[in-house]
């Protein structure tokens, strides 16, 4: 198959070139190394299936001719991880948005359509009561419940011109709401909370708990990930899908970082820093976060490889 993923030099995306280049694939990776590093795709630099092209997915000139070539586009480019969220709300629109717009068209303008997976959020789901998010939920509840902040009402507006393209156009598209996915890579910087836990773990620094620690949330490793999104693309075909993608293991953010000390075998003490402290501004966090994933096991039949426990000790022998 020919494979283009935008956004593959980041930590998702490069797992996903992992996965095709291995099975034999063809793979384009275009990236503009915003959040992204060449350093995930270094076991493919020679690979002659390989390609990489550096630049913004908002002004790329060779898009039409890299959609032309596709079989099936990832589409994970976008302005993730909750800081650059907060600092720089219209770029995650701009980008976001119009990101998905462009690329969407372009699959619009070729002959041959080819099937587009849409890298959506469990953000879509916003400040919600449910124990457990299920696609069919009615997201306009999770809209005026409020959602978050911008980078969740983009992930909504790219889920609705997936649906608009596909149901005008015939793109057939496979719309992924990822839940919290972890694993190697993930670079903690901007306060992803797993690679944060583990860092501060091995260096025997305090762990730092932003808020109660008592919102909890499921972790899916990547290269669980991406086996599902394969599964999922090949199962869906020509049609046009919604799912959820993720695991359902249930926990809280403390228990995680007792997790995490008692894996690393550290003398870490927890910390809780106030939220306000943690991310600058107001900010009221997400109380529960667990995905159904029904849909997504009735559909393939998928099962999870790496519990949270592997995935930590994993990222501990890397550190
Ligand atoms: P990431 O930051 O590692 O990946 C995003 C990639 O997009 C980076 O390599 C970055 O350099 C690239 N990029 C950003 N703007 C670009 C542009 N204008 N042109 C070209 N490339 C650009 O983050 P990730 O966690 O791998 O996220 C991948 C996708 O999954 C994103 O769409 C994100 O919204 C979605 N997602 C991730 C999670 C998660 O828990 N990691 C959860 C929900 C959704």
């Amino acid at each position: 198959m020919h494979i283009l993923v935008t956004g593959g030099a980041g930590f998702i995306g490069s797992h996903l070139v992992d996965l095709h280049l291995q099975r034999g694939d063809q793979v384009h990776v275009v990236d503009d190394l915003s959040t992204g590093v060449r350093a995930n795709l270094a076991a493919h630099e020679d690979d002659p299936n390989f390609r990489f092209d550096e630049a913004d997915i908002l002004t790329w000139d060779r898009l039409d001719r890299a959609v032309c070539w596709a079989d099936r586009i990832y589409h994970l480019a976008a302005v993730v991880g909750v800081y650059r969220v907060l600092a720089e709300p219209t770029k995650v629109l701009a980008t976001n948005i119009a990101g998905c717009e462009r690329l969407l068209r372009a699959a619009h303008a070729g002959s041959w359509k080819p099937q587009v997976v849409i890298a959506s959020s469990s953000e879509v789901y916003g400040h919600n009561d449910e124990d457990i998010l299920r696609e069919d939920q009615d997201l306009s509840v999770s809209t005026r419940a409020g959602t978050r902040w911008g980078y969740s009402v983009s992930k909504i507006a790219d889920e609705a011109l997936g649906l608009s393209y596909a149901q005008r156009f015939g793109i057939p598209a496979v719309i992924a709401r990822f839940f919290n996915t972890v694993g190697p890579r993930q670079v903690g910087r901007y306060g992803m909370v797993v690679p944060r836990f583990v860092a501060q773990a091995v260096r025997n620094e305090p762990i730092t708990v932003f808020g109660g620690g008592l919102q909890t949330r499921s972790f899916c490793d990547a290269r669980d990930t991406v086996v599902a999104l394969d599964a999922l693309a090949q199962r869906a075909d020509r049609n046009t899908l919604i799912a959820n993608v993720g695991n359902d293991r249930e926990i809280s953010i403390l228990e995680l970082a007792q997790l995490v000390i008692e894996r690393a075998g550290s003398r870490s003490p927890i910390h809780h820093v106030p939220l306000r402290e943690a991310y600058g501004e107001d900010f009221e966090d997400i109380r529960r976060r667990r995905p159904s994933l029904a849909r997504l096991r009735s559909l393939t039949g998928f099962e999870h490889k790496y519990t949270l426990e592997r995935t930590i000790d994993d990222l501990i022998a890397i550190e």
